[in-house]
């Protein structure tokens, strides 16, 4: 374990010959390596080849995550359902339709758990985690008014609430608000919790990019960032995952541009996390996300809040994958290995 991890989401989004991708992973992956990048995450379902950048990372001595999300597991996997006049109001009122895999459905978590085992299979002893991406259901702001209306669904609604199809007022009643989460975050957490014995059985780790709201956090609701929680409305109770052991490392994805949001997140973090956060809390830092762009001296100054904080190390998101050397002079100042 490095002191200070600073660890990359990477998408491959810099590869430009897709037939032959090797050389630019093992090129950009040497270069950030160099700069102290210890750990990079890379997502499946961009990575082109899997065994080339298994190589190009073991080239460099970079360790390695394979990062999954329940859509990646299969074309067959069944996302939000609901009649076309819903999805017709959700585009009036929210200008986007939000159809994410349902979270509730067996089917859609043994398909999920069934390509986790292939590439445990098959890349266990060239990756050192597993690592859970969108791991709940889509939106807690497209939840509250457009709950899943798929066959699952419904029967749950109509076992519990006496109706498959729930009202304006049913939505706002506490007791069935309660009940819609705790379904949800039973149905994710054995999701998790199959996910995690894959792991154990493969001596790999399972981290997770949580939201960054938790339940009550500051948090932007506005388009195009749609909300970024509260995580538990959307059956994504990473507090207690790490309380129980479900998970061992948290990346929430706290990318605000805005250094007191960045700050108040991070503490709210902290507490729920307590003791443990020193050992699996690696806050996420956007460098350009779809909340905006840190510059490098922004970036800087949330390296250092966490590590001062003592905690582990970060994470860092830059949706262009490229990080010009402003950057890596920074991450080089932070980086312990
Ligand atoms: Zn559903």
């Amino acid at each position: 374990m490095t002191k200070f991890r600073i660890g990359i989401w990477d998408h491959c989004r810099y590869v430009t010959d897709r037939r032959a991708p090797y050389d630019e992973m093992a090129r950009h992956l040497e270069r950030m390596r160099q700069w102290g990048v210890t750990l990079t995450n890379i997502y499946l379902p961009e990575v082109i080849s899997l065994d080339d950048y298994c190589r190009a990372a073991a080239s460099c001595g970079m360790e390695l995550e394979a990062r999954i999300t329940p859509e990646w597991a299969s074309s067959a996997v069944v996302k939000r359902q609901l009649p076309e006049e819903e999805w017709q109001r959700m585009e009036s009122t929210l200008g986007i339709r939000l159809s994410g895999p349902c979270g509730n459905r067996e089917d859609n978590r043994e398909l999920f758990l069934a390509g986790a085992e292939k590439i445990a299979c098959e890349y266990g002893s060239r990756i050192n985690s597993l690592h859970l991406d969108f791991i709940r259901n889509d939106n807690a702001l497209t939840l509250m008014d457009f709950p899943c209306q798929c066959d699952v669904c419904k029967g749950l609604y109509k076992r519990f609430f006496g109706t498959e199809v729930l009202t304006p007022e049913m939505r706002k009643d506490p007791a069935v608000l309660y009940k819609l989460t705790a379904l949800r975050c039973k149905s994710i957490r054995k999701t998790v919790e199959g996910m995690k014995s894959i792991a154990n059985s493969h001596s790999l780790r399972l981290s997770i990019a949580a939201r960054a709201n938790y339940v009550n956090s500051a948090d932007i609701t506005v388009p195009p960032v749609w909300g970024l929680g509260p995580a538990v409305l959307e059956g994504q109770d990473w507090a207690e995952w790490a309380d129980d052991g479900v998970v061992d490392e948290l990346f929430p994805m706290n990318y605000h541009t805005d250094l007191e949001l960045f700050e108040s997140v991070l503490k709210d973090h902290q507490r729920l996390l307590g003791e443990k956060a020193s050992s699996m809390l690696f806050p996420g830092i956007g460098v350009e996300s779809s909340m905006g762009k840190n510059s490098p001296a922004d970036v800087a100054e949330r390296i250092a809040i966490v590590k001062n904080s003592s905690l582990p190390g970060v994470m860092l998101f830059n949706k262009t994958n490229i990080y010009s050397d402003d950057y890596c002079r920074i991450i080089k100042e932070y980086a312990e290995e």
